[in-house]
């Protein structure tokens, strides 16, 4: 019965026919987006719309994708996280699909007149979790993903509507100066 209820909430946090559009975009529909970027992505833009291995892209389109993809590293690379250095090439794949993700559930968001406090809040909600430090240790370590507090945090940090809908100043600790802020898409 409790893993019944755990999947149940879970799952609402996700999607839910009783959650707002607002808060169906910050969680399943920011994930559904990210999936979607990853054809977007470093890696993915190295393939075509069959799946083969072909340079698409006009050259000028190329160079300032790889210009802001090397931003996105340059940022991660600056973050402490538990006391450790975060790897922004080992994550980058998976950041730019979050920072797609994240940046069309907002935009879809606001041409349905959603609540983007919602929004935020949903998929603020769908990262949280809890974990040992030694795990989140081999996560930065190893695997392609950032810890969750940074896939919620850092793609929200890099759009000006966040700033908006909570008021956010210089002087708050989820501030980033506008000229660090990512914007690819
Ligand atoms: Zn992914």
């Amino acid at each position: 019965m409790i893993l019944l209820s755990l999947l149940q909430f879970c799952k609402s946090l996700f999607y839910s026919s009783d959650n707002t559009l607002s808060e169906n975009l910050g969680g399943i529909g920011a994930v559904i987006a990210h999936k979607i970027t990853h054809a977007f992505d470093p890696n993915g833009s190295k393939f075509d719309e069959f799946g083969n291995i072909r340079n698409w892209w006009s050259k000028e389109d190329y160079n300032k994708f790889t210009e802001l993809s090397q931003a996105e590293i340059e940022l991660f690379d600056g973050i402490i996280c538990g006391g450790l250095k975060t790897n922004g090439k080992l994550t980058v794949g998976e950041n730019v699909a979050d920072l797609g993700g994240l940046t069309v559930a907002v935009e879809t968001a606001k041409k349905e007149n959603g609540n983007l406090q919602e929004l935020f809040q949903a998929w603020a909600k769908i990262w949280c979790g809890k974990m040992m430090p030694q795990f989140r240790k081999s996560i930065i370590a190893y695997d392609s993903h950032a810890p969750s507090e940074l896939r919620s945090n850092v793609p929200a940090q890099c759009i000006g509507d966040f700033y908006q809908t909570f008021n956010i100043q210089p002087t708050d600790g989820m501030w980033l100066d506008p000229e660090k802020r990512v914007h690819i898409w």
